[in-house]
């Protein structure tokens, strides 16, 4: 598919996830981060959403959690372009009951060209860019162009 460019705002829409056996990092990671995090629109699934909030008082806008969908609904967010950024802090020396759901939304981050950090050392990184704060140029799939110019042959 061809690809164009499009701009992610100076203000994001940040996903924030964490499996369980990681949620005491995000939380001590969004405190550390309080400003700059409340400089831009938050959401998470469910329980991490709730904690982050309890904690640090930061608005979250909570999604389910995740086993129970709310990796899902974060992804279509990805795919309708309504989430800029996903710091998601997933646990590698757990199994998770809702693992395809997991690599699902990985992998629509990958699809849609946005800005990802797995663990705390990258989320640190992505937060010390001069982009958070102004827009930045991505390029992501032409879906609309694709759609223009498909032929359909039965
Ligand atoms: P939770 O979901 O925030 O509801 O715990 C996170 C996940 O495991 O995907």
């Amino acid at each position: 598919m061809d690809q164009k460019i499009q701009s992610l705002p100076a203000k994001k829409n940040i996903a924030l996830v964490a499996h369980d056996g990681k949620k005491a990092a995000l939380k001590l990671w969004c405190s550390k981060h309080l400003t700059t995090l409340s400089q831009h629109t938050l959401y998470a699934t469910g329980t991490t959403g709730h904690l982050i909030n309890k904690t640090t008082g930061l608005e979250v806008i909570q999604l389910l959690s995740g086993p129970m969908g709310g990796d899902q609904q974060l992804g279509a967010k990805i795919a309708e372009h309504e989430i800029h950024m996903l710091v998601f802090f997933w646990d590698p020396l757990a199994s998770q009951p809702h693992d395809p759901d997991v690599k699902a939304l990985l992998r629509l981050a990958a699809v849609w060209n946005i800005p990802v950090a797995c663990n705390e050392v990258s989320a640190d990184m992505l937060l010390s860019s001069p982009f958070m704060n102004a827009e930045l140029e991505r390029s992501l799939p032409d879906y609309e162009k694709y759609l223009a110019t498909r032929h359909i042959t039965v």
